[in-house]
């Protein structure tokens, strides 16, 4: 596996490997690589000839007050896990590299952004379409991979590719979750034991909401009563948002459908959770 530091040399590699007629898979990421990083290398390779993963923690994403600095890393073991997986190249660029100067363009996303994480997370998106807009300019992948974990991340990526008519595949990956429901995460390095045990009530809500749709509850006032005070009963918790949207526009819903989403933020201490669900189709890959 290479490691490449530099955007230049990074899309001199791409050109020479579009000459050869190979495809590009890219899995753009922040690091700390856990199976769900994993799983959509692994995605990717089965897509591409060739797998870039980007590795860059983007500081134009975060707010003032958000996890910037501490943000989690461990680039030696990442090295080794990306190259266990037959990636051909492990883009981690600095930050001076990727933002010369501080820059006046953004790539903004409207409608779809104002909701759900977009609310407490002004500007966030932004800067996700900007620093994806730069690694697709820079790698110019077939294809690109994304988590459904952070899913209206994936439903803003794919609508500024339809917007600006870009020659990306955007490929879906399911949640991956360990054992116990809980949804893998960088930021679950944060949680103490007992944060883990309170943050196991995001998936727990999950659960019951799908359970609850099986046995006909389609009222999502209804739904989201039930969930909320399930998550509450946990120690330390506090729900940013609980909701049900469309999976294609993200606007709430009142009436569970085919295209209901279950979607939360949840605090568990100081760390913040989201997760998501479909809730009349769990198996579908979205
Ligand atoms: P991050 O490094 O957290 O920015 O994530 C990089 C990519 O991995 C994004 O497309 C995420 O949606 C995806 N991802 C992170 N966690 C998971 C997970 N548990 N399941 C599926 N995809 C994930």
């Amino acid at each position: 596996m290479k490691i490449i530091n530099s955007p230049e040399r990074m899309s001199a590699w791409s050109a020479a490997q579009r000459g050869s007629d190979l495809k590009i898979g890219l899995v753009p990421t922040m690091g700390f690589f856990h199976e769900g990083h994993l799983c959509l290398m692994r995605r990717a390779a089965e897509l591409a000839d060739l797998v870039v993963v980007s590795l860059f923690v983007n500081p134009i994403q975060f707010g003032p007050d958000e996890d910037l600095a501490r943000y989690p890393r461990k680039l030696d073991e990442d090295i080794s896990l990306a190259s266990q997986e037959g990636v051909a190249v492990l883009f981690v660029p600095d930050q001076r590299a990727m933002y010369p100067e501080s820059p006046k363009t953004r790539v903004t996303v409207s409608g779809l952004t104002e909701g759900l994480c977009g609310r407490s997370r002004p500007g966030h998106f932004d800067g996700v379409c900007t620093v994806v807009a730069k690694l697709f300019n820079i790698v110019k992948p077939a294809l690109a991979v994304f988590g459904s974990k952070d899913y209206q991340q994936l439903a803003v990526i794919r609508r500024m590719v339809a917007d600006l008519s870009w020659d990306v595949d955007i490929v879906a990956h399911p949640v991956v979750r360990a054992e116990d429901g809980l949804a893998l995460s960088s930021r679950n390095a944060y949680l103490s034991p007992a944060e883990r045990d309170s943050a196991l009530s995001l998936s727990k809500a999950i659960g019951t909401a799908l359970e609850m749709v099986k046995n006909g509850v389609l009222e999502a006032d209804l739904l989201l009563a039930k969930l909320e005070k399930l998550i509450e009963m946990h120690d330390n918790v506090e729900i940013e948002y609980l909701t049900i949207v469309d999976r294609n526009d993200l606007t709430v819903q009142p009436t569970i459908t085919e295209n209901s989403l279950l979607a939360m933020a949840v605090r568990v201490g100081k760390t913040r959770l989201i997760d998501n669900s479909l809730l009349l189709e769990r198996h579908k890959v979205i």
